[in-house]
């Protein structure tokens, strides 16, 4: 692969997913893997019976620990990048959303469930009011998207709200079906925007940590390499640690 192996949607066990950590980062050194984010539920929607980070000291404990593995693999010259993230679900309340999430604490937060006009606007609100508080937001990214709820209407609004806030949008090697050809317009829309374009493997467990061979073969069908480019470059501007 020429560009950098990147897995930006993982779950450890402060979620639901199967392993610590530092299983995890473990693992992601042996696969060679450039950049991982660990991206831990969060939502107080009916789906908070699921293990999800909903309590300050949970998200303290969570947050402290990502910080000594980065600082680890920084002292260890180790070519991994570890991005502090989180997976917030659109469902959760906006009281919610804002009273936990400090924003400036994370590297990446993904949205997951953007699924209608009125979800957008939600988003945006929830956006600006982080605006006035920070000057420098993390990378933001949408969560396995589904492109059906939105690929037979207007897709102009969609794009230009991904543009203005910077929203990536994530090929996710659990969601095949999300990328099927039906979509090209909206795939072409996203090039024709410039959204960037990333990887995550959703991974609940070590052994889906390296499935990114199937999301970048998708990047290139529908030509955004020059997208995957511009995530990449935010990337690399991260300021870790
Ligand atoms: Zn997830």
């Amino acid at each position: 692969m020429p560009f950098p192996k990147i897995n930006l949607h993982i779950h450890s066990n402060y979620s639901d997913g199967k392993q610590t950590i530092n299983q995890i980062v473990d693992k992601a050194i042996k696969l060679e893997l450039d950049y991982i984010a660990i991206t831990d539920h969060f939502t107080n929607s009916w789906k908070a019976w699921f293990s999800t980070l909903n309590n300050n000291e949970t998200i303290s404990k969570y947050l402290e620990e990502l910080s000594s593995y980065q600082r680890y693999l920084i002292n260890n010259n180790n070519h991994l990048r570890l991005l502090k993230g989180l997976e917030v679900d659109l469902a959760s309340t906006e009281k919610f959303i804002k009273d936990f999430i400090q924003l400036d604490k994370f590297d990446l937060i993904l949205f997951e469930y953007l699924q209608s006009y009125e979800t957008v606007a939600f988003l945006k609100n929830i956006l600006n009011c982080w605006k006035k508080s920070i000057n420098n937001f993390p990378i933001l990214g949408l969560a396995h998207f589904d492109p059906s709820f939105f690929a037979y209407g207007n897709l102009d609004p969609l794009m230009n709200f991904l543009k203005e806030y910077n929203i990536y949008f994530e090929f996710n090697s659990n969601y095949p079906s999300f990328y099927s050809r039906k979509y090209e317009l909206f795939f072409e829309k996203l090039k024709e925007y410039q959204i960037p374009v990333a990887i995550g493997c959703d991974s609940h467990r070590t052994s889906n940590l390296i499935d990114i061979e199937e999301p970048f073969e998708m990047i290139k069908y529908y030509n955004l390499e020059k997208n995957f480019e511009i995530l990449l470059k935010s990337l690399k501007s991260l300021k870790i640690v």
